[in-house]
This record gives structure tokens, sequence and C-alpha cells, in this order.
């Protein structure tokens, strides 16, 4: 069967609206394939709506991968869902691999193809913390090592573990370990840095969170 790819369908505007849309009732009646990356949705996905010029419309999900694209992880065309364990894995994952950079709640629902809500809950039911904690957590852990292995200072390793307001790091370093970042490099390190005693006059104004909660 040479077929495939040749009986496309068209993009009609019923069907571009319910793609940016996520119309779950269109669910079965057609898929979408982004030229761009590959990969193929069911309408209801929640990943980012494409660029319009970019989609491909299939009847089915089989013709999509005899064109050789991929199903999506999130909604998963092919078959049934991704189980939401394996789901948070990659979430975990790319937090361990990206907790440098800016990370918000929706940045992470984005990348990962879910919504901000049902990342936040399902993250928590299985992960028993939630994600915004994950990546406090993450960071101050990177921060911990940094802080025995190099002679930052305490406002470099903060912007190094993706927290740019030194103050602020400070504030959840000492709430997560129970000392400031500063106590902490001296106890375990045998030449504790100056440095760091004048990063250590900060305040607690650091309301600013990069991730916030719902
Ligand atoms: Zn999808």
């Amino acid at each position: 069967m040479e077929t495939a790819g040749t009986n496309l369908e068209q993009l009609t505007d019923e069907k571009w609206q319910a793609i940016v849309g996520n119309d779950a009732t269109f669910d079965g009646s057609f898929f979408y394939a982004v030229k761009t990356t590959r990969i193929f949705c069911r309408p209801s996905c929640k990943s980012k709506p494409p660029n319009k010029e970019n989609v491909r419309i299939f009847e089915n999900a089989q013709q999509a991968l005899s064109a050789k694209f991929r199903p999506c992880k999130r909604c998963k065309p092919t078959g049934q869902r991704l189980p939401d364990r394996e789901w948070v894995e990659q979430i975990t994952q790319y937090i361990d691999e990206h907790f440098q950079e800016k990370l918000t709640l929706e940045s992470l629902a984005e990348e990962c193809h879910g919504s901000p809500y049902h990342l936040h809950r399902t993250f928590k039911r299985i992960q028993g913390i939630t994600v915004v904690e994950y990546v406090q957590q993450t960071r101050i852990q990177a921060a911990k090592e940094m802080l025995l292995d190099t002679d930052r200072s305490i406002a470099k390793i903060a912007s190094a573990v993706g927290m740019q307001n030194t103050p602020y790091f400070m504030t959840l370093f000492k709430k997560l370990t129970g000392r400031t970042p500063t106590e902490y490099r001296q106890i375990h390190h045998k030449q504790p840095s100056l440095e760091g005693f004048i990063h250590e006059n900060g305040k607690e104004t650091g309301s600013v969170l990069d991730i916030a909660e719902p």
C-alpha cells in the first residue's frame, strides 16, 4: 500500500479550531502532525499550538506513523495515555537537567505537554512534594556541592543554580538546610571563604520566586 501521505485531509477551520482549543470531542476523528518537530498528536493535546503552516492532518495514527512522524509522549495518539508515573519521571529528569535555567510551572507544563494545573497535581500525588519544592531542593542540593567544591561567592552560586535573587536564595537555603550558605561552607569546609561574609548581610527581602504556585 503506497497510499500513506497521498490521502491527506485538508486542515479546515474547524480542525484548526479543534487543535488550538484542545477540543477532545475531535479525538479519534483526525490527528495532526507538526512538520518541524516530527511529532503527531490528538486534537486535545495540551501542547503549544503549532504554526498553522507546519501542520499536517492525518485520518488515523497509522498514516502519521507511515509518514515517519513520532507519536507525542503526552497524548499518546497510538494508544493509551502515558502513565502518570512515567510522565512525572520525564518532568523530574527535565528539572534535573535544566534547574540552572529559569523555570516556571507554565514553561515546564509546556515542555512536558500538560496543563500547569494537571502538572502540579500529578507531580504532587506521585512525588509527594510539589514541582516548586522539587526545583528548590534540586537547586539547594547543587548549591551545597558548589559551596564545598568551589570558592565562588554566594551570589555566584545562587546564580549558577538558577536563582538570580541572592537574598531569596539565602533565605531558602537556610529554610531547607537549617544553616546559612556561609555557615554551611564553614562547617563542612576546612578553609572557609571570607567572600561569603560579604554577601551574608542581605536582608530577607527575596520574595521574587521565579516559579510560583498556581
Ligand atoms: Zn500530544
